[in-house]
């Protein structure tokens, strides 16, 4: 099993549309997907339509060993598709994962235990550097950077890649990143905006000139673009194809042929 994270450390930057996405694209392709909502906001949670009673298993329980992890399994209504889901208590994994001393392995460890069930297993994080994005970092092979095509988005990026800095000094992230993934791109008809091409050139530019020899090889993803047929494919439970919009699904087609490759070539 790949373990694929999107991780971005600022609101809004389209880590749970990249993860639902993606998700849903490398289910269709016939892979077995295994979910992770690790935002305690559970918005991946709820567009896959899993209702979780405060006394049901989560995410929040497999990190503390409480259960097993595939008791924190549930299906969705979509085929070769699990989730492990989180809701709001998911918070107080914050303080075990502190206190554990190991925190940046938990939820590699456990995630584990089930790696010989799925192909891929896809991570929704939270926007806060918090010991919850240190724990999924830690359990990343490949991550994926989404940012808002703007100021925020390259802010998001400086910040996140710091924390992935870190986390290489200390051994504590071992992964690769797979790319930037722009969220957002604003086109008028068959003009891209001026703010957006500018944007996407700060990044671009910020990419190249990095002291971080590292971050010069980090690639940019083709853009999602602004459209609010995302949000319309998210709450009717439909993918963008079947709403008629295919061309929107083609930073997933490229990012899973990236992801297909590499499958092989770990196996
Ligand atoms: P958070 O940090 O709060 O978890 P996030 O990084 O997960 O946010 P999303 O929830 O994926 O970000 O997206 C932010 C908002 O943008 C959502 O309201 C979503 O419906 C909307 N959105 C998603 N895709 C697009 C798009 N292509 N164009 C415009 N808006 C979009
Ligand atoms: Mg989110």
């Amino acid at each position: 099993m790949q373990v694929i994270s999107c991780l971005s450390l600022s609101g809004g930057m389209g880590k749970t549309t990249c993860s639902f996405f993606l998700g849903l694209h490398l289910s269709k392709l016939g892979y077995k997907v295994l979910m992770v909502d690790s935002d305690p906001q559970s918005n991946l949670t709820f567009y896959l339509s899993i209702g979780v009673e405060a006394d049901e298993p989560t995410l929040l329980e497999i990190l503390r060993k409480q259960i097993e992890v595939e008791e924190g399994i549930y299906a969705t209504k979509y085929s070769n598709l699990w989730i492990i889901p989180s809701d709001d208590a998911l918070n107080q994994a914050q303080e075990y994962l502190s206190n554990s001393g190991m925190g940046a392995v938990v939820m590699k460890k456990r995630l584990a235990e089930v790696s010989q069930m799925f192909d891929f297993c896809i991570i929704d994080s939270p926007p806060q550097r918090s010991q919850i994005s240190l724990t999924v970092l830690g359990a990343t092979d490949r991550l994926l950077i989404p940012a808002e095509v703007s100021s925020k988005g390259i802010n998001s990026i400086c910040r996140t890649l710091d924390l992935v800095d870190e986390q290489v000094e200390i051994e504590a992230f071992a992964g690769k990143i797979l790319g930037i993934l722009p969220f957002r791109e604003r086109w008028v008809g068959i003009r891209q905006t001026r703010k957006s091409k500018e944007s996407l050139e700060t990044i671009r530019l910020f990419l190249e000139e990095e002291s971080r020899p590292a971050l010069k090889r980090i690639k940019i993803l083709p853009s999602l673009i602004e459209s609010e047929q995302f949000k319309k494919a998210m709450d009717s439970g439909k993918t963008l194809g079947e709403l008629g919009h295919e061309d929107l699904e083609y930073p997933f087609q490229q990012i899973s042929k990236l992801l297909s490759s590499s499958l092989v070539t770990t196996v």
